[in-house]
Order: C-alpha cells, then sequence, then structure tokens
C-alpha cells in the first residue's frame, strides 16, 4: 500500500527489510522480496509527482566537470525513470573480465554472475522477451568496430506501471514524502540498528529493521554512508576515503562533425569497439554514433530532456540550463557522440560539504573528473572512426581539435548515469560493498544501484543495475530464510 509520510506516520517495528529510495532499483528489489513472503518497508522521500521541496534537496557543489546533478536526476517516486530514455545494452563477459587501466581492480564477479538475470531485467523494463541485442546496422570493415547493439524501453517509468503492484502487494508497505535523513550504526552489534526518517518539517523518527538496503542513487548512496555520524565514529566510512570515491560517468564527447558521401542512407550509423580494440589500444570501451542534425535533436535523452525541461523550466529557474541539451551549433551535415567508458579514479568524487539541506543533512560537491587513461581512451576512439571512415568510402569526418590535441580542454556533456561511488571489490581496501553488495564492515546494510560498479563499461546502467538488484533479491532471500531456519 502506497502511504503519504506527511499524513501518516505510524510504522510497524517488525519490517524484514527496509529499502530506502523507490527508483528502478529500489522499487524491483521491494516487489521481489514481498512477493517471496518478507515483511518490507520502501521509503520514498519525494511524493507521487515532480516537486521543488524534493528536488532542492538534490542541489550540490560542482568543482569538476559539469554533472548538471541537480537538474538530470528526479527525486519522486519512480525516481529518474520519469525522464530515462530507455536504451538498453547489457554487460558483457569482457566488462568483468578485464581490470580498468589506472591501478585499481575490476569486478570481483564474473559476468555468469548476473547474466542469468538478463531476461528477467529486460521484462522488468518491456523489452520484447527471446529478442537478440541485434545490431543496428553494419561494420565498419576492421576489427576495430562493430556494430552497435541496444534495445530501446519504451521508455518504462517504474512509478507507472507498477502503480498497482506497489499498492497491492502484500507485505509491502511504501511510504512517500518519507526522506533518509541519518543511519544509526552500533558498534557493539557490528550492525545498522536504525534508520532516521523525516517529513518535510524535519519531524523524525528511527525506524528499525533486520535488513536496510540503499537504493538512493549512484551520488546520493555515497552521500547517506558519507552522513552518518555513527559510521564516520566507528571508522567504517572515512571523509576522504573510497565512499564518494570513483565516480564515473560515460563520456557524451562532441567528436566533430562529419559529412556524409552524396547517396548514401542518411539513417544514424552506430558503432562500439570491440575486444581487439581494447586490447590493441589498451583503451576503454565505447559507443560512436554519427547522425545527421535532425536526427539528434529529435532522439533519445535530447527529446526527453528537451520534452520534460521546457514543462518545467520555469518553475526550476533552469532555463538557461537546458542548452546543454538543446543546442546543438556546430557546422556540417552531421554530429558525432559518444558513450565512452571512464576508468574509475580516485580523484573523481564525492565529498561532504558543511552545508546542509532543509532537512539538515550534508550537501555534496561532486568532482567528475577524467584521467589521462581517459583522454587516451577519446583519442583512440576518436582517430581511429576517422581513418576507417575513410577508408570504408562513407565521407568525410572533421574531428574537433581536443579530441587528438590532450592539452586542450574536451568539451562533453554527461550521460547522467552516475557509477562507481561504492564500488564492489573483494575487499575495503579497495572497495565498499562486497561480492553480495553488503557494505564491508555492516553486517546488515546493502546498496542497489549503479553506485556499486566496479567499471562502467560503455553500455547504459539501467539493465545491469537491475540485474544485480534481482540477485541482491535472491541472496537476501537465501540469508533471511537461513537465518529464519536457524531459529527454528
Ligand atoms: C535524461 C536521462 C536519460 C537517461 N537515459 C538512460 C537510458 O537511456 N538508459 C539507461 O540505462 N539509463 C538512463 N538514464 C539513467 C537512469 O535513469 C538511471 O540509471 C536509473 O534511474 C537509476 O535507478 P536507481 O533506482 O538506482 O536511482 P534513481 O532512479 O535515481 O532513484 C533513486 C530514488 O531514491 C529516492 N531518494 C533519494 N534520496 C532519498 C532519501 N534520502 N530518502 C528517501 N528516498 C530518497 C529518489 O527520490 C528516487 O526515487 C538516464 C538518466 C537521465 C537523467
Amino acid at each position: 500500500m502506497i502511504n503519504d509520510y506527511q499524513l501518516q506516520k505510524t510504522l510497524r517495528d517488525n519490517y524484514d527489510v527496509c529499502i530506502i529510495g523507490a527508483g528502478p532499483a529500489g522499487i524491483t528489489l521491494a516487489l521481489r522480496l514481498a512477493a517471496a513472503g518478507w515483511r518490507v518497508l520502501l521509503a520514498e522521500g519525494g511524493g507521487r509527482e515532480y516537486s521543488s521541496l524534493s528536488q532542492d534537496l538534490y542541489a550540490c557543489k560542482s568543482t569538476g566537470l559539469e554533472l548538471y546533478a541537480k537538474e538530470s536526476r528526479l527525486r519522486y517516486l519512480g525516481g529518474t525513470s520519469n525522464h530515462w530514455a530507455g536504451r538498453c545494452r547489457p554487460f558483457t563477459a569482457s566488462d568483468f573480465a578485464l581490470p580498468p587501466i589506472g591501478g585499481l581492480p575490476g569486478w570481483p564477479i564474473p559476468y555468469s554472475e548476473i547474466a542469468g538475470y538478463l531476461p528477467a531485467a529486460m521484462e522488468i523494463v518491456d523489452l520484447p522477451p527471446g529478442s537478440d541485442f541485434e545490431a543496428i546496422n553494419s561494420g565498419l570493415g576492421g576489427d576495430e568496430f562493430e556494430p552497435d547493439r541496444f534495445l530501446l524501453s519504451p521508455p518504462t517509468r517504474f512509478a507507472q506501471k507498477y502503480a498497482t503492484a506497489l499498492e497491492q502487494t502484500e507485505g509491502l508497505d511504501v511510504f512517500i514524502n518519507c526522506n533518509c535523513v541519518d543511519l544509526e550504526f552500533d558498534e557493539a552489534t557490528g550492525n545498522l540498528a536504525a534508520v532516521v526518517l523525516s517529513d518535510y518539517q524535519r519531524n523524525r523518527q528511527r525506524l528499525v529493521a533486520r535488513t536496510f538496503v540503499l537504493a538512493t542513487g549512484g551520488i546520493e548512496n555515497a552521500r547517506q554512508l558519507l552522513n552518518s555520524e555513527s559510521l564516520l565514529r566507528a571508522g567504517i566510512v572515512s571523509k576522504d576515503g573510497l565512499v564518494g570515491s570513483c565516480f564515473m560517468e560515460h563520456l557524451n564527447i562532441d567528436l566533430g562533425s562529419f559529412i556524409l558521401k552524396s547517396g548514401l542512407a542518411p539513417a544514424p550509423r552506430e558503432y562500439f569497439t570491440t575486444d581487439a580494440f581494447i586490447d590493441e589500444y589498451k583503451a576503454g570501451k565505447g559507443n560512436v554514433r554519427a547522425a545527421l542534425l535532425a536526427e539528434v535533436q529529435t532522439y533519445g535523452r535530447t527529446a526527453e530532456v528537451k520534452h520534460f525541461l521546457e514543462n518545467l523550466a520555469c518553475d526550476m529557474g533552469v532555463a538557461s540550463k537546458i542548452a546543454f541539451v538543446a543546442r546543438f551549433s556546430c557546422p556540417g551535415d552531421g554530429l558525432i557522440s559518444t558513450l565512452i567508458e571512464q576508468f574509475p579514479n580516485l580523484y573523481s568524487r564525492i565529498s561532504l560539504l558543511d552545508e546542509k539541506d532543509a532537512l539538515g543533512v550534508a550537501k555534496v560537491n561532486v568532482n567528475w573528473a577524467l584521467s589521462a587513461d581517459d583522454r587516451h581512451t577519446i583519442k583512440c576512439i576518436g582517430s581511429e572512426l576517422a581513418k576507417q571512415w575513410a577508408d570504408m568510402d562513407l565521407g568525410f569526418i572533421k574531428l574537433n581539435d581536443y579530441v587528438y590535441d590532450t592539452s586542450i580542454p574536451l568539451r562533453l556533456s554527461p550521460h547522467a548515469h552516475h557509477m562507481g561511488t561504492t564500488r564492489m571489490a573483494s575487499s575495503a581496501q579497495t572497495g565498499v560493498v562486497d561480492s553480495n553488495c553488503k557494505v564491508f564492515g555492516i553486517g546488515n546494510l546493502y546498496i542497489a544501484g549503479s553506485s556499486i560498479f566496479a567499471t562502467g563499461g560503455a553500455s547504459n546502467p539501467t539493465l545491469p543495475l537491475l540485474q544485480f538488484a534481482l540477485r541482491l533479491a535472491d541472496h537476501l532471500d537465501a540469508r533471511m530464510s537461513a537465518a529464519r531456519d536457524a531459529l527454528g
């Protein structure tokens, strides 16, 4: 049942699982666990619709590359799925097999750990059952690029699609306008004892449960951990430690422009780096999309965000900021955009500010920073693409100078794929969660969402984060069943 915490504050005292955040990750996990017979509380900070009261709690500072972190995320029931574009591409085995360049380890588990959850994750976002991720165009001839493969979700809006399930699933209590403002760690038991929930008048109450899951998105998951005084006191979290570091995005670089050879079909062309490319250039993965200007302005995220922001620009006071998604002023017949892998690096990070938000939670600074290895990836992808385009006689590509001259600042925009800030690893020395998504040093706190990604590859994050959420549901179900059986 969906309750409004502003009006109804009576909570049970015997929840098996408390999940914070009702975006794709939190909703998926909550429905699975409740269906398995557990008593689940799903606490969502926002309401049923967008409100500036809730959205303002996402305001943060940015000292690195501009992320538009307040405008791009959405803080209400359904989370950012309320305006995601629906592009889905799963990870592949090589994403999990190869360590990222830069010294940090990659995934501590093989891809086979999540592969089996792909069909169920596809169903959740309404991708046709059994459909292949088919190539959308032909290749370029060489070994370096293959045609990209992806599917488009309608896109699924989680609050709408799962409205009835959230209302009617037995054992599930959903509270909207119910903000998590603190995590209380108990050093004696090594467990999280409670989370502190707040309405918009700052009335706080503790909520005790057996198991807790943070599913508040790629920036907020780290913020919740960093904001907890008891976790800082216990040394589980430190202000300059791994929590919040390794923030990764997918890089949308304005690579340049192209002129298509006359007579060739004007449809967009999308390519993806092969494993042979990664091996040859010791670089990251990447998608490259060459599309005519008219296509760019009406496609995918650009169209989605444009439409959403047009409706909200006045209310939010962000009219000037929509320029980054709405204006394309480059010359030429077409534009080349990318979705390029960023390697994890410790300097790209979320950290806590002294300033508090309206509910008394510390705000964050986002220092989104690329490394020299990332510039190398961009340069290799750009130059190789231009070469192959010429070899194939497709036309002429003019790369922007910063692609091959890494001393010139890049022109890029974010994809709003926030990853890595509570990365998965085999030990607390190199990560925040273990291979079951449990926070190192805390017996009963788990994390769902792309903040657990050890590497981000060049695949859109939502389908994989759903696979991980389904795997986490199975793990929690097995663990809680074993604990119940042990009690007789
Ligand atoms: C314009 C745009 C286009 C995108 N397109 C794609 C795409 O094509 N393909 C793709 O794979 N991904 C895309 N994404 C990314 C996608 O939206 C995210 O990967 C996905 O929404 C993440 O799900 P989540 O549940 O982890 O987090 P979110 O969707 O961010 O949900 C987090 C939830 O937690 C709640 N919350 C936050 N703080 C608190 C708190 N303190 N207490 C209680 N609740 C809280 C929020 O209100 C929210 O409901 C896009 C994103 C944007 C912005």
